[in-house]
């Protein structure tokens, strides 16, 4: 018997390791299967080189719990070791590598350590470790091994007959949870699903009709699948198999849109399928659902750093023994083959989505409301995606048509571009409330698009910086002409005084809820005599607020505003200053011609002292001007006062601004209500 002493320094490492790693303590049992596949796969090289004269046999690497013993075995039928073999590879390999990773423990910013422990993470859950081993090598004898957490082990001669190799874990009493079968087979079907060689877990179990219950079978419950779908040839596959498959990973999940096979040996080895999911909404949830493996067996389902962003809304498997897993993320970004890595798969997704634009545009429109949420992501996050993108990207107007960026640019070229050549792209965000505008716009000849998406104010924000001469405006920023201003338009006929006395008697009616601003716009007879619009810049404020917060949320905090533009040409705002003129219109001028000569005295003062300095202003005509502001400023409360309540009794004003709020979806509750009672008074 050989007893000796494991070559490192740190007194014992086992208690360390096993702190450190307890959250992610599952790990030992993919470890230890990896390893197991790799022996069996070496075997299975060897003999078809012919260096292995005997019969290989069967290769099924078998996992069993015994949980009357509390011991958990993995054997596999693969190379075995040699007694030298275990010194080197055990005793001085694998013992300066858990070394190694107590060193990079204490510093922490180099290595997370998760992974590159292999054997050694047995002692994460047992506190004692058994190799039973028979190489494959002629002559050779077979080898005992056993070490219980201490940096010591003893090694033996033993009887085993069998090749290849037993590893028994004399389960830790803090790990009893791995001698629960479900337990074993969740970790299994986690990591070790689609590993090369078949794993045998236990019997297949069956419903026996007579007793009425499960009962295991004679036949092995294997847990793999040794030919995964992404090791297979493009050609030898059909659009099911590849749904199939998809099912299989996500048994919860829709049928994917496209997928996309990956396969490059040089300059990097990467291979996988990737699937476009259907996303509607909420990108947040559909994220991380990309399985990373190396060499077939699962790392881990959280995939940044290692794609761009906006890849890891994609569903699917890579596998790629190039990627290091044995270091911190944030390092990840900054590996250089983990960025051609990356840079590979946004040109393959880009090349299969023009693929399918170009030989096949009715299904790429069929399939573009539920692909559009995942490209405008890519093109504002990835300027090598946005390039490709904007070929294939689509504009969808309201009546359901599709165009790509250019040919969207060509339709409205002509009709949309406004007296300053900005070609001006009209957009709602919501049909049904922004109906009456669409209506209007369309009355133009003008085309609307459909910019209802998750994404959308974000993405109209990035097109405008893109897109030169360009701005987008919702349909409800202003009156259509103000959207689109072709020429100057003659200036609205009503005399400022006009407009002052309108302007209160409609701000009476007026709801509380945010500030109104009244225009004057001379519009057709045709168009509404009050529209009310929002400010595209303020409302695209507001809901980037709303989307991101940070420094926006200063804008969420604001009273909304909006405008009320009031059609000097309508013949209902032609009677409102009718009637006033008619009601009020003495009151009204007496009141302005005893303001008149007050307004002419002031003019008159400040003339005279235009040139001098506020300072050098004689007093008396200071305290003259004082006075007159005053008497102005009575006389003009007067008369808004007269104004303000011949606004509030006025039925006209009112029912044309609850119709103007209806057009907006703004009439609500109670004054929903008396709007509809006060309509019916108003048939007769
Ligand atoms: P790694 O697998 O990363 O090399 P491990 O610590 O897991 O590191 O294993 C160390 C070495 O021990 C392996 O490289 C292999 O040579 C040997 N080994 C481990 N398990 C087996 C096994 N089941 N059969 C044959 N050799 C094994």
């Amino acid at each position: 018997m050989q007893k000796g002493k494991i070559g490192v320094t740190a007194e014992n490492i086992f208690p360390i390791i096993k702190k450190f790693l307890y959250s992610e303590n599952e790990i030992f049992l993919r470890e230890l299967v990896a390893n197991a596949v790799d022996a069996t796969q070496k075997m299975k090289k060897i003999a078809s080189v012919g260096e292995y004269e005997k019969e290989l046999g069967e290769l099924t690497i078998r996992v069993k719990v015994d949980k009357e013993n509390k011991k958990i075995t993995i054997s596999d039928r693969g190379i075995g070791m040699t007694q030298e073999e275990v010194n080197k590879y055990i005793n001085d390999v694998a013992f300066s590598s858990a070394e190694e990773f107590i060193h990079k423990y204490q510093d922490p910013t180099a290595i997370i350590g998760k992974f590159g422990l292999g054997f050694f993470s047995a002692f994460m859950v047992a506190d004692k470790v058994e190799i039973f081993t028979q190489s494959y090598q002629e002559g050779a004898q077979p080898v005992h091994w056993v070490c219980d957490g201490s940096p010591e082990y003893q090694m033996e001669e033993t009887d085993k007959q069998d090749r290849g190799t037993d590893i028994v874990l004399h389960i830790d009493q803090d790990a009893e949870e791995y001698l629960e079968d479900n337990r074993i087979q969740e970790v299994l079907d986690k990591y070790a699903k689609f590993l090369p060689i078949p794993i045998a877990f236990g019997k297949k179990k069956e419903y026996d009709e007579q007793e009425g219950k499960e009962k295991e079978t004679d036949q092995d419950n294997i847990i793999n699948d040794t030919d995964p779908i992404w090791k297979k040839q493009p050609t030898e596959l059909t659009e099911e198999n590849y749904n199939e498959f998809y099912r299989k990973l996500y048994p919860m999940a829709e049928d994917p849109l496209f997928h996309i096979h990956l396969n490059v040996d040089y300059p990097f080895n990467l291979e996988g399928v990737l699937y476009f999911p259907k996303i509607r909404n909420n990108i947040e949830v559909q994220k991380n659902k990309i399985q990373l493996y190396a060499n077939q067996v699962f790392v881990t389902d959280s995939v940044e750093n290692i794609v761009p962003e906006f890849l890891t809304l994609l569903h699917g498997v890579i596998d790629s023994p190039d990627i290091p897993l044995n270091v911190s993320r944030t390092y990840l970004q900054g590996d250089p083959n983990v960025k051609k890595i990356s840079n590979h798969i946004t040109k393959k997704v880009a090349d299969r989505l023009e693929e399918i634009f170009k030989n096949n545009r009715e299904e790429f429109e069929n399939k573009w409301d539920d692909l559009k949420l995942f490209i405008e992501y890519g093109m504002m996050t990835d300027e090598k995606f946005y390039e490709r993108a904007q070929n294939f990207a689509l504009f969808k107007n309201t009546e359901g048509k599709y165009f790509s960026l250019e040919e969207y640019k060509e339709h409205i070229k002509e009709n949309q571009t406004d007296k300053n050549n900005n070609l001006v792209y009209l957009y709602t965000t919501d049909r049904d409330k922004q109906y009456s505008f669409i209506e209007n716009a369309k009355q133009k000849g003008y085309d609307v698009l459909d910019l209802s998406g998750q994404l959308d104010t974000h993405f109209i924000n990035f097109l405008e910086q893109k897109l030169e001469s360009s701005h987008f405006a919702r349909v409800d920023a202003d009156v259509i002409d103000k959207l689109i201003q072709k020429e100057d338009k003659e200036e609205t006929q009503l005399s400022e005084e006009d407009q002052n006395e309108l302007s209160t008697i409609l701000k009476t009616q007026l709801p509380d809820i945010g500030n109104f601003t009244v225009t004057f716009e001379p519009l057709g007879e045709e168009e509404e005599p009050l529209t009310i619009t929002q400010s595209e810049f303020m409302r695209r404020m507001k809901d980037m607020a709303e989307l991101g917060g940070g420094p926006m949320s200063f804008y969420g905090e604001m009273p909304d505003s909006y405008n009320l533009v009031v059609n000097t040409n309508h013949r209902l705002i032609q009677k409102i200053l009718k009637n006033k003129n008619n009601d009020l219109g003495d009151e009204l001028s007496k009141a302005n011609n005893e303001i008149k000569p007050l307004q002419d005295e002031k003019n008159r003062i400040n003339e005279a002292n235009k040139d001098k300095k506020e300072d050098d202003m004689p007093q008396g005509d200071k305290d003259n001007l004082g006075d007159l502001d005053k008497q102005i400023g009575e006389l003009q409360q007067q008369k808004e006062e007269k104004l303000t309540q011949y606004g509030k009794k006025s039925q006209l004003v009112k029912q044309l601004i609850d119709l103007a709020l209806l057009a907006n979806n703004m009439l609500k509750g109670e004054a929903l209500d008396k709007f509809v009672k006060r309509s019916i008074k108003l048939i007769k």
